[in-house]
């Protein structure tokens, strides 16, 4: 028998950099994605021993809402905020040593997904200060429309920023507050405020939970043995064991200190209430409660109702999965049709590096997804997507679909056209890149080269969810509920919001 060979390890010189090497193209996952993106989750834990621990675990079941950047303030008894945060998936940022000594009974966390603010990490939440009250920590979900108005008046009166975040706006605000007390600073700073803002803000080792008068953006609040918890969605109550208590209301303001809940004030009303009606059509987990409903339940409502409005003889539903995979089998319900597993989608697309030839036009879906032949070969389909915002995405699906075999590929979107930008918190294409601002709906089936296409009417999505209760459609009606102040005053683009 021949000796065994050592097989010594041969060094590889580093590749080179993409942007030294122009042949090779970085692309990060959301560029495979035709979603927009939710921008932020909170977390805010009161009167409970591992605080920080359990935001962590939090900040986990929200990270479909931010996967940029996560960030975790605690605060002890001797009321000093300590931070960690950074760039990266929460599993990234934090490890058992650096959560270990965030240590105290108090805590604020937040995911991020940045837009044009950039992933630095000044950007990064929650946000820090240290000023006459004690130290201040901000977790903020949604995007301020009179941001740029209150930045540039904040700078004429001598305020340095240290990020490019509209959040920061609050920080300066209640610091130079006159007020005696921090609930009236920050009560006064409110008072300035105008958008979308889920909040949750610490000072000292008291937390304010605020949602704005409109209630744009979701805020759940949860009790867990002697303490209690804010966060976005419920999703974050169910990881850490917490009971679902009720929704923070819009417009309230909630004191949590030492564990116990209570409720400060509601802001002045600015008309009808609004939560984001995409939540539920996309962003949130189907596995939450939101605005007083169940997600899960909300999506199949719109799926029933687009099979009403768009019927169609087909041998199979699929779903785009995953985010469509509720309004599909409501679809399938509706319609009496088999649903099936007819597309799959990779769950671990990190950063990838495209070489030349594999830039063909439809890589980035076949990144994602892959369809399943013996589901589809022969058959009929319809395809169910929540919404189609650049459409590039489905054309690449239509197309593997009917390479896997399809004979008929009928789409039907559980959402209307998206036609215009959102300047509440979701980072949307601008106007000119939505595919529903620029083509007719005869003219987008042609382009996805399906043989029929179907959207949920505005009417049809707000009746089967609504029971009384308005929302925010701006994205696919262009009727804004919260005034689009730096818009209005020349300051920001009609085209989208300058991000968070
Ligand atoms: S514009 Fe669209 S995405 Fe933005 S808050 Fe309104 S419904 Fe939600």
């Amino acid at each position: 028998m021949a000796g065994v060979e050592r097989i010594l390890p041969v060094p590889v010189p580093d590749p080179p950099s993409s942007a030294e090497d122009a042949r090779v193209m970085d692309v990060a996952p959301e560029r495979l994605d035709d979603h927009p993106h939710e921008e932020c989750g909170v977390v805010g834990v009161s009167g409970l021993d591992n605080a920080a621990e359990l935001t962590y675990l939090a900040l986990y079941a929200l990270q479909h809402r931010g996967q940029e950047a996560a960030g975790i303030v605690a605060v002890g008894q001797d009321g000093v905020a300590r931070v960690h945060k950074g760039v990266g998936l929460v599993s990234d940022v934090f490890d058992a040593t650096r959560l270990s000594r965030l240590t105290g009974s108090t805590a604020v966390g937040h995911v991020r997904y940045s837009t044009a603010g950039g992933s630095n990490t000044e950007n990064v939440q929650p946000i820090t200060a240290r000023y006459s009250r004690g130290d201040m920590a901000l977790a903020h979900n949604g995007n301020l429309t009179n941001q740029l108005d209150l930045r540039s008046k904040l700078v004429d009166e001598g305020a340095i920023f240290r990020t490019t975040s509209d959040s920061e706006i609050l920080v300066h605000l209640i610091a130079k507050s006159r007020h005696e007390t921090v609930q009236a600073q920050v009560d006064d700073a409110l008072t300035h405020l105008e958008g979308a803002y889920s909040i949750v803000l610490s000072v000292g080792d008291t937390i304010y939970a605020v949602r704005d008068p409109r209630g744009f953006r979701p805020l759940v609040l949860g009790r867990k043995g002697d303490g209690h918890v804010v966060t976005s969605e419920t999703c974050a109550l169910d990881i850490i064991g917490a009971e679902y208590v009720r929704d923070v209301d819009p417009g309230e303001v909630l004191e949590l200190r030492n564990g116990k809940v209570r409720r400060l004030r509601s802001l002045p009303p600015a008309g009808e209430p609004a939560p984001c009606i995409f939540e539920l059509v996309y962003f949130a987990r189907p596995d939450s409660h939101i605005f007083g409903q169940s997600v899960d339940r909300a999506r199949r409502a719109f799926g029933r109702r687009l099979a009403r409005e768009h019927p169609v003889d087909a041998d199979a539903v699929i779903a785009v999965p995953d985010s469509a995979n509720s309004a599909a089998l409501g679809f399938a319900e509706e319609s009496q049709t088999p649903f099936e597993l007819g597309l799959l989608r990779n769950h671990y697309v990190g950063r990838t590096f495209i070489q030349p030839e594999q830039k063909d036009r439809d890589f980035g879906a076949r990144m994602k997804y892959n369809p399943v032949r013996e589901v589809l070969a022969g058959k009929r389909v319809v395809v169910v997507d929540d919404s189609l915002v650049r459409g590039t995405t489905s054309r690449s699906l239509v197309r593997m679909l009917r390479q896997a075999g399809a004979r008929e590929v009928h789409f039907r979107i559980a959402s209307p056209p998206v036609r215009f930008p959102c300047f509440y918190g979701i980072d949307m294409p601008t106007k000119g890149e939505l595919m529903g601002s620029r083509l007719p709906v005869p003219e987008i089936a042609k382009k996805l080269e399906v043989d029929s296409l179907g959207y949920l009417s505005l009417e049809g999505m707000v009746d089967a969810v609504a029971e009384g209760q308005p929302y925010c459609t701006a994205c696919f009606s262009g009727d804004y509920p919260a005034p689009l102040v730096d818009v209005e005053r020349g300051l920001g683009s009609a085209e989208g919001p300058p991000g968070c």
